[in-house]
């Protein structure tokens, strides 16, 4: 039986066609499950009874069970347990301007990043739109508020999930939906150049950030087995092409390896990199996990690479360190968990 939470409102639309019913109940049905989060049917009362009947035996309302929370200060941690046993994370964060969620994709990962502790199981499945949505609704039901970004840079890939990524923006997008606006929407790759190719063409207007992570093909096909497939230059030409067809900034995210990539050279070769790009780069400080060797660069040396950039014109800002403790990096909890 399809998952409810699964069903974009054109899905919904034509669904209430088929069964001979108005195609306006499908907004109807979007407003008790995300503007009255309303989780049982019976409930839906401008629906008479027989439509209610219909849609228990065509739907579930099955939700995704909260396994683990784990909370440190500005920053949550959660661990899912899926309808076939396998565990997601997602983490939920405080900024100043609100609340933001990052989300997982796929259960494990096919990328095989050499610092991620996320790859170190491949993938076992995708996941399914509304395994993605209701991530969003467990944790806006747990801390009783309305978060108001998500990030898609959670365990996966998501544009090896491309279907199921474009199905859960449009979810959560819609204005009678969770409705997030796309600019508070982030999807975060490691580069897949065909799939960046389609997504410049939807006219959506969200974030693309893209883990970049090395200056040359002889560093990053170290760290990112993807770059062997597709390499710096054609990524670049691909981000060039993006920013022309959306109009919108791209973010470079850059991960700070301790003597691996953080040198004032590798600063200098990325300004050439991405000079006269509209795109800003995020230096992340790695998050150390216990079952591989890359160390995090020190403060010095990530202030001394942002200065490099900034003194070659670079947008540059260093994200902030966030939940730590709790093992908030890609993977770990879950890793905790099933190891
Ligand atoms: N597959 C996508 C999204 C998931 S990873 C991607 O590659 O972008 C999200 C980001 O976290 C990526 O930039 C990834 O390289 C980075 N990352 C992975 N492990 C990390 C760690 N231990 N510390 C800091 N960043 C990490």
């Amino acid at each position: 039986m399809k998952n409810i939470y699964g069903e974009t409102i054109q899905d919904l639309e034509k669904y209430f066609e088929s069964i001979g019913e108005k195609k306006y109940k499908a907004v109807q049905v979007y407003e008790w499950l995300y503007q009255k989060r309303v989780t049982d049917f019976s409930q839906f009362t401008n629906l008479k009874g027989e439509t209610i009947e219909r849609l228990k035996a065509d739907y579930s309302l099955n939700r995704i069970t909260i396994k683990k929370r784990e909370i440190d200060e500005l920053t949550e941690k959660y661990l899912f347990q899926l309808e076939d046993n396998e565990c997601i994370e997602a983490v939920l964060m405080y900024h100043d301007y609100g609340i933001s969620v990052c989300v997982s994709s796929e259960v494990g990962c096919n990328m095989g990043c050499a610092f991620c502790e996320s790859g170190r199981r491949k993938k076992v499945r995708n996941l399914w739109p509304h395994e993605i949505v209701l991530q969003i609704l467990a944790i806006e039901q747990t801390i009783n508020r309305r978060i108001s970004s998500v990030v898609i840079m959670g365990i996966g890939e998501p544009l090896d999930n491309y279907d199921n990524i474009i199905k859960f923006i449009n979810i959560i997008n819609h204005p009678k939906g969770i409705a997030l606006g796309a600019r508070h929407i982030t999807l975060s790759t490691c580069g897949l150049i065909p799939k960046i190719k389609e997504l410049s063409k939807l006219n959506i207007q969200i974030n693309l950030a893209v883990s970049l992570h090395a200056p040359s093909d002889e560093l990053r096909d170290k760290l990112m087995p993807v770059n062997k497939v597709y390499s710096i230059t054609p990524l670049i030409t691909t981000l060039k092409e993006y920013i022309e067809i959306t109009n919108r900034r791209v973010t470079i995210e850059y991960v700070m390896l301790n003597m691996v990539n953080d040198t004032p050279e590798c600063a200098k070769m990325l300004a050439n990199l991405l000079k006269g790009l509209n795109v800003y780069v995020n230096l992340i400080p790695y998050n150390e996990t216990s079952h591989l060797h890359f160390k995090k660069s020190s403060k010095e040396r990530i202030l001394k690479f942002y200065d490099v950039l900034k003194k070659e014109g670079i947008n540059v800002t260093i994200r902030k360190e966030f939940g730590s403790k709790i093992s908030a990096a890609c993977g770990q909890l879950r890793s905790k968990e099933v190891q």
